[in-house]
């Protein structure tokens, strides 16, 4: 009955909350999930009778280990590793890897979760994982770096596998760090194998790859925009972040005539009225983000301290669409209301829950096109997945090749997202859509294989 159901939902967040108290972003996660399945539940109560909540929202395994390592002063420095390999329903665990001193066991664990619908929507036959360390990259020498990751795989190396648990990249881990780490996983197991994704174009690496993040999250928009008659040309976009996923998201928007305006960094926006210099980003990214304005005096750089608690200059500009390719919770209630006021019509989220949860609200009221990070940001481990193809056949696809099964899986997700919503009488609801088309693929797998 739906009583009971409300029940169910209720105690098992309950119960989440008070087992997990500090992951706070795990909790948010899994309450949006939950929050979305209901409707899933009273056509199909057979979900609850197998019990697959309580099984899905506990990690299959949870690695924590500790990276000690030799700093350029000779100083020995630890850090906490984690792994959590979260659901293997359908294929082997794949995740990136995030090296960032905000990590925590909260963070993987968050991250992990939406890994699994995320890679479900791909329609790719990926588990989900996510691993990472609470080191801080920043400032750190190249030969520290090096030896940090080594210390990384000489523990991590023994959980994973090219049938197993397959990682990749995240925030400040990039085709250096794979490469470092890769190279220790040979050291360590004298096997020339598909174990990383990310890798270098020349050692196993999909070509397309470290495009396809940010060029997936504009296919996105264009199906989310296409569904309602609007087209992508000429629109002003506002893009935060200033990694690959931004890069590669203004990267395509140039290409295909829309107009990016905006990027930033932890220290502030950046603000070019007249479209991004691609060239000119590339070059000052290594530095600063400041440092633009001295080849392009006309952009502004505007540092955090001028903006309203809680929220964030970038999504104060006024534009058409907005790309969050930053981080989780970048953008607030706050920061959406003025989207929203400035008519920003669509939203194509490149990072992993950018968004608040009472921005979320604020985006589904007020009906214009929202594509979660899950749907929209899935175009990364996607092409991934094309590099373990690429790696088990031993072949090595042309860029063509690889874009447009990439532009066929975006436009696959969305449809399966907005299909999905259309059933349970939400069109316009992609998260209500891509909630449940991933959580239907994964449960359903579960249950196929029994209870283990
Ligand atoms: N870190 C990326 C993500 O959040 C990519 C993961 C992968 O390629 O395995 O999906």
């Amino acid at each position: 009955t739906s009583s009971h159901l409300e029940t169910y939902v209720h105690d098992t967040l309950t119960s989440l909350k008070q087992s997990s108290p500090a992951q706070t972003e795990f909790y948010q996660a899994a309450e949006e999930v939950l929050e979305c399945l209901r409707p899933l539940f009273k056509r199909c109560p057979h979900y609850l009778e197998h019990n697959i909540i309580e099984r899905i929202v506990e990690p299959e395994r949870q690695i924590m280990f500790r990276i000690c390592w030799v700093d350029d002063n000779g100083y020995a420095q630890v850090n906490k590793g984690y792994r959590v390999q979260f659901n293997s329903a359908l294929g082997p665990y794949k995740g990136g890897l995030r090296f960032h001193p905000s990590v925590t066991s909260g963070t993987i664990k968050f991250l992990g979760f939406e890994q699994i619908f995320k890679n479900a929507l791909t329609g790719l036959p990926i588990g989900g994982g996510k691993g990472g360390s609470n080191f801080d990259p920043k400032g750190k020498s190249n030969a520290e770096i090096m030896r940090f990751c080594q210390s990384f795989m000489t523990e991590l190396y023994r959980h994973i596998g090219p049938t197993t648990d397959v990682p990749a990249g995240d925030i400040g881990v990039g085709a250096r760090e794979v490469g470092y780490l890769y190279g220790q996983y040979k050291r360590m197991t004298g096997r020339y194998e598909g174990i990383l994704t990310g890798k270098g174009l020349n050692w196993g690496g999909s070509i397309g790859r470290k495009e396809a993040t940010g060029y997936g999250a504009v296919y996105f928009a264009q199906n989310m925009l296409k569904a309602r008659s609007e087209s992508i040309e000429g629109q002003t976009c506002l893009v935060s972040g200033a990694g690959n996923v931004a890069i590669y998201t203004i990267e395509k928007l140039l290409e295909l005539g829309a107009k990016p305006i905006t990027c930033s960094d932890s220290g502030g926006t950046l603000h070019d009225a007249d479209g991004i210099d691609l060239e000119e980003l590339k070059e000052v990214k290594r530095t600063s983000l400041e440092a633009y304005r001295e080849q392009r005096p006309g952009a502004q750089y505007i540092t955090a301290d001028d903006y309203p608690e809680n929220g964030h200059a970038v999504w104060h500009i006024k534009a058409d669409i907005a790309f969050p390719c930053a981080t989780q919770n970048e953008l607030t209630a706050t920061d959406a209301e003025a989207l929203l006021k400035n008519g920003v019509t669509c939203i194509s989220e490149g990072a992993n829950m950018p968004s608040t949860a009472d921005a979320v609200d604020r985006f589904l009221e007020a009906g214009i096109a929202y594509g979660p990070g899950k749907a929209a940001n899935a175009g990364g481990v996607a092409t991934s997945q094309l590099e373990m193809a690429q790696n088990s056949s031993m072949e090595q696809w042309p860029l063509e090749k690889v874009d447009e099964k990439l532009k066929a899986i975006m436009a696959n997700i969305h449809q399966q997202c907005a299909d999905t919503a259309a059933e349970f009488d939400e069109p316009t609801n992609l998260v209500l859509g891509a909630n449940i088309a991933g959580f239907r693929r994964v449960a359903d797998a579960m249950i196929d294989q029994g209870v283990v």
